[in-house]
């Protein structure tokens, strides 16, 4: 049983205050503030900064949410939605005195309408969850992060999240249709619908990629696709990084949209062998996994040309895979990449940019002198056809200074994105991980716009503040909008 929340916390009268408040609609499983009960929040998927939440609010119907934030809003309580807590960048991390906002609770799919091919879900469903429910009527739902397993709906809104299909299917922007959101004074919005254009802005696509600072997502209507005829997949193996990169870019440049484009270099190769044992070959410089999809006779079309584009890019080896299970296997193994890179290190910091396809050669070899510089390993998976890289640094928060190495590497890296005309995130958002480095990548007029929009929904800045937008401020004391260089993200939070 929870102590009494004045018992365990710090005597704070607006704490207990507001436990009671909430408790006057929420039953008190659902009202968490013991230090045991909360310890499972206090970080999301970059579990290297964490702090303990003041309270958590497990809701299950729209009026609590409604009220919660009503509450807050009235009691100038800061609020953080939370799905399922994989963020990669922070965005879900407690705010001090505030509320942390689980939708975990949310968990139904509401509807499936196979013949206009979407369903409507509440935000906590599993991105998984949603092409599992709808297989039986032949479709499924396209965005598929590789945490789909884990990763919420509302989540994937929130985070514009990607995955391997995004090449060719796009992003969770383009396979909504429509939202349901409160806004922090907990009024419902009804944004998007079944047309393909609606009067008035595009609050949809301003919410989709939002961090939770602009509203909270209630319920969310998607698109679903056929499910493909056939797919098929090419692995094809290459000596150098370059020609792997080259590769890459023949392969679009042709005019073939690949259902999945992916690449990892020689040590996301040997972690993610070690670890599914998939048959990846473990000398290669890099590997290619190329997908396509669609009617057998585009798909025989297409692997006959991707594979004749490997041979002429020069690759060592190219394997199709021979039927359904060894498909899956293959793509076992860059799903897994990242827990397999978690096993050849204490622990690993996961950066997200995108440059230009063409500008990959070139960036990989300045992340490998990067590596040198920073005295830290790093291992490389990309999401290649859209230029999304994910270097993986290696490091050990034990050894004092690791961390913080990892960090200022992981700033030089977005920097180098930002310096050949890439972007300093592919699909993880920024969070507190990346705040710093908006100053480099926006101009002061452009963050100001952010803050505008920012003040039109929620003006007392109660919804996850401190996240994805830097104040002027901050990147005024970070030097003329640009990072200087060691500085750390979020000195004041705990360290692992
Ligand atoms: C192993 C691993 C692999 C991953 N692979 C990918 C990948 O391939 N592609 C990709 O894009 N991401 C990937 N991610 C990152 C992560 O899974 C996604 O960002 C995902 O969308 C987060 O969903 P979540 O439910 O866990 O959200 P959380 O981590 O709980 O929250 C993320 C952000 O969304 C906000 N939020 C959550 N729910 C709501 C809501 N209902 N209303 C308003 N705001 C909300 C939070 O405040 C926070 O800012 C990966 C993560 C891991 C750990």
């Amino acid at each position: 049983m929870q102590p009494h929340a004045s018992e365990i916390v710090d005597h704070n009268n607006n704490k207990q205050e507001l436990v009671d408040l909430f408790l006057l609609f929420l039953d008190k499983e659902s009202v968490l503030f013991s230090v045991e009960d909360m310890s499972a929040y206090e970080c999301d998927g970059l579990s290297a900064y964490r702090r303990l939440p003041w309270i958590v609010v497990l809701p299950n119907t729209l009026d609590q949410v409604s009220k919660i934030l009503k509450t807050c809003h009235a009691k100038g309580i800061p609020v953080v939605a939370r799905g399922a807590g994989t963020g990669l960048s922070g965005g879900a991390l407690p705010i001090d005195n505030g509320v942390l906002l689980s939708l975990a609770k949310f968990n139904r799919i509401l509807e499936i309408d196979a013949e206009n091919r979407m369903a409507r879900v509440e935000p906590g469903v599993r991105n998984l969850a949603i092409s599992q429910a709808v297989q039986a009527h032949g479709l499924y739902y396209a965005p598929d992060p590789s945490s789909q397993i884990a990763c919420s709906i509302g989540g994937n809104v929130a985070e514009n999240s990607g995955g391997v299909h995004c090449l060719k299917y796009g992003l969770t922007v383009h396979n909504i249709l429509a939202l349901k959101v409160f806004t922090i004074n907990g009024e419902m919005l009804e944004l998007g619908g079944a047309g393909l254009d609606a009067a008035g802005y595009d609050l949809m696509a301003l919410m989709t990629g939002s961090e939770g600072l602009l509203g909270v997502i209630v319920e969310v209507t998607v698109k679903l696709l056929p499910i493909p005829e056939m797919a098929q997949v090419l692995m094809a193996s290459f000596s150098s990084v370059e020609s792997a990169g080259e590769a890459v870019a023949a392969i679009i440049g042709a005019g073939v949209i690949p259902a999945g484009l992916e690449m990892m270099d020689n040590p996301a190769i040997r972690a993610a062998e070690d670890f599914v044992r998939v048959g990846y070959p473990v000398d290669a410089a890099a590997l290619v996994l190329c997908e396509l999809d669609g009617s057998p006779d585009q798909v025989r079309d297409e692997v006959e040309r991707v594979h004749d584009l490997f041979q002429r890019c020069g690759a060592d080896k190219i394997r199709a895979a021979q039927d359904e299970a060894e498909r899956q296997r293959l793509w076992a193994g860059r799903k897994a990449a990242f827990p397999a890179v978690g096993r050849i290190a204490p622990d690993y910091y996961c950066m997200d940019g995108t440059i230009p396809r063409k500008r990959l050669g070139e960036v990989l070899k300045r992340i490998a002198e990067l590596a040198v510089q920073h005295k830290l390993a790093v291992a490389n998976v990309f999401h290649a056809g859209d230029g999304n890289l994910h270097p993986l640094i290696l490091y050990d928060a034990n050894i004092p200074g690791d961390l913080e190495r990892a960090e200022q590497f992981g700033g030089d890296i977005l920097e180098l994105c930002v310096s050949v005309g890439g972007t300093i995130t592919g699909e993880h958002g920024v969070g507190v991980e990346k705040i710093n480095q908006m100053c480099i990548q926006f101009s002061v007029a452009e963050i100001q716009q952010f803050h505008a929009v920012k003040h039109a929904f929620d003006p007392d800045g109660l919804l996850n503040p401190g996240k994805a937008i830097p104040t002027l401020q901050r990147c005024a004391e970070f030097g003329a909008m640009h990072v200087h260089q060691g500085q750390l993200a979020f000195p004041d939070l705990e360290r692992f």
